[in-house]
C-alpha cells in the first residue's frame, strides 16, 4: 500500500507556481489576481477562503476578499459579480459555496463570466470540459487528476467507480476519467444514493473515488484487493480531544481499507490540499489567457 501524499504534491504544485510568478515579475508581466466572494459566516467556508487567500500570498498572487453578511440579497451578490466580471485587474474569482438559502446558486454561477470562472462551475466550462475543449476544470477533480498523474497511476482500461454525482465533484470526475487522454480512458460507473448493489459495484473498481460526504461509508468489504482509493470526503465531526473541537473525516474507513489498496489518499492530507493548489493553477491560466485567450 502506498499513501498518496497530498501535502507533498500540493506543496510541489504551489512551489512551481511561485517560481512562475517570480519569472512573470522579472519580465514585468501581469501578476495573477484572484478574488473570493464570501457571503455569511459558515465556519468551514471561512477556513476554505482563508486558506485560498493564504495560498495566493505564498505564491505571490494578488488577492481580494469581498465579504458580506448572511442577509445580503441575491441582487447584491449579482451586483458584486457584475463588478468583478468588469474589473480588468481581476483574472479570476470564486463565490464560496454554500450560499445562504435565499440565494439561488445556479443563478449566481451563471452570472460569472466563464473566462473568470476559475472554479470551473459555469455550465459553459462544464460543457467545454465534457467536449474535451479548453476549459477551467473544477478544482477538486482537477486536484485528483494531478495526484493520479504525479504518482504515475495507470488509468487506461481500468474500471473507475465514482460514488456521488454532485455538479462540483462526482459528475465532473466521472466525465474526466472517461476522456480519451491521461489520466482517463477508464470505463466509468457513477453511483449515487439511488444505486442498487452499491457495495458490489464498488468491489469491481480498480479506481474508487469516494465523494458522497458520509464519513467512513466505504468499508474494507467494498474494496477490491489492490484498488486505488481516492477519498474526496471531508466532513467535520465533533471530537472533544481536538483543540478545535472537531476532526476531519473522509468517506473511507481508512484503517481497514488502506491495507487492501495499492494507493490511497488520507484525510486530512490528501485531496483537500490539492483543491486549493488546483484553483491557483486555474488562476495562473486565467491571467495568461491560456484557456480562452485574452
Ligand atoms: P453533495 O453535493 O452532497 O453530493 C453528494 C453525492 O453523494 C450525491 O450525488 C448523493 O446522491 C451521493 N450520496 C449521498 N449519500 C449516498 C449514499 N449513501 N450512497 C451513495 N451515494 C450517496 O456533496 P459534494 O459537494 O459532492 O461533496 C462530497 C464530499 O466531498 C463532502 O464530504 C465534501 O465536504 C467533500 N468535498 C471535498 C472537497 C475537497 O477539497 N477535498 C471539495 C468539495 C467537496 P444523490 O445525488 O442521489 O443525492
Amino acid at each position: 500500500m502506498n499513501i498518496i501524499d497530498g501535502k507533498l504534491i500540493s506543496a510541489q504544485v504551489k512551489e512551481e507556481l511561485r517560481e512562475k510568478v517570480e519569472d512573470i515579475k522579472l519580465k514585468g508581466g501581469k501578476i495573477p489576481h484572484l478574488a473570493a466572494v464570501l457571503i455569511g459566516d459558515n465556519g468551514a467556508s471561512e477556513t476554505y477562503v482563508s486558506s485560498k487567500i493564504k495560498s495566493c500570498e505564498q505564491i505571490g498572487f494578488k488577492s481580494t476578499l469581498v465579504r458580506r453578511d448572511a442577509t445580503t440579497s441575491e441582487a447584491e451578490v449579482l451586483e458584486i459579480i457584475g463588478q468583478l466580471n468588469q474589473d480588468e485587474d481581476v483574472d479570476g474569482f470564486i463565490v464560496q459555496l454554500p450560499l445562504p438559502d435565499h440565494i439561488n446558486v445556479d443563478k449566481i454561477i451563471e452570472a460569472i463570466d466563464p473566462k473568470k470562472d476559475v472554479d470551473g462551475f459555469h455550465p459553459i466550462n462544464i460543457g467545454r470540459m465534457a467536449k474535451g475543449l479548453p476549459s477551467y476544470i473544477s478544482a477538486t477533480p482537477f486536484g485528483v487528476l494531478e495526484l493520479i498523474k504525479r504518482y504515475n497511476i495507470e488509468t487506461a482500461g481500468k474500471h473507475c467507480v465514482v460514488v456521488g454525482r454532485s455538479q462540483i465533484v462526482g459528475l465532473p470526475m466521472s466525465i474526466l476519467m472517461q476522456r480519451n487522454t491521461y489520466p482517463g480512458n477508464c470505463t466509468v460507473t457513477l453511483v449515487h444514493s439511488r444505486t442498487q448493489n452499491l457495495p458490489e459495484i464498488c468491489r469491481q473498481a480498480d479506481i474508487l473515488v469516494a465523494a458522497l460526504g458520509k464519513p467512513e461509508f466505504i468499508t474494507a468489504e467494498m474494496v477490491k484487493e489492490g484498488a486505488v482509493v481516492i477519498d474526496v470526503g471531508l466532513t467535520r465531526v465533533v471530537d472533544a480531544s481536538k483543540k478545535s473541537g472537531f476532526a476531519l473525516k473522509g468517506d473511507v474507513k481508512f484503517d481497514e481499507v488502506a491495507p487492501k489498496t495499492s494507493y490511497i489518499t488520507p484525510v486530512p492530507g490528501g485531496v483537500g490540499l490539492m483543491t486549493v493548489a488546483a484553483l491557483m493553477h486555474n488562476t495562473l491560466l486565467a491571467s495568461q489567457g491560456l484557456v480562452y485567450g485574452k
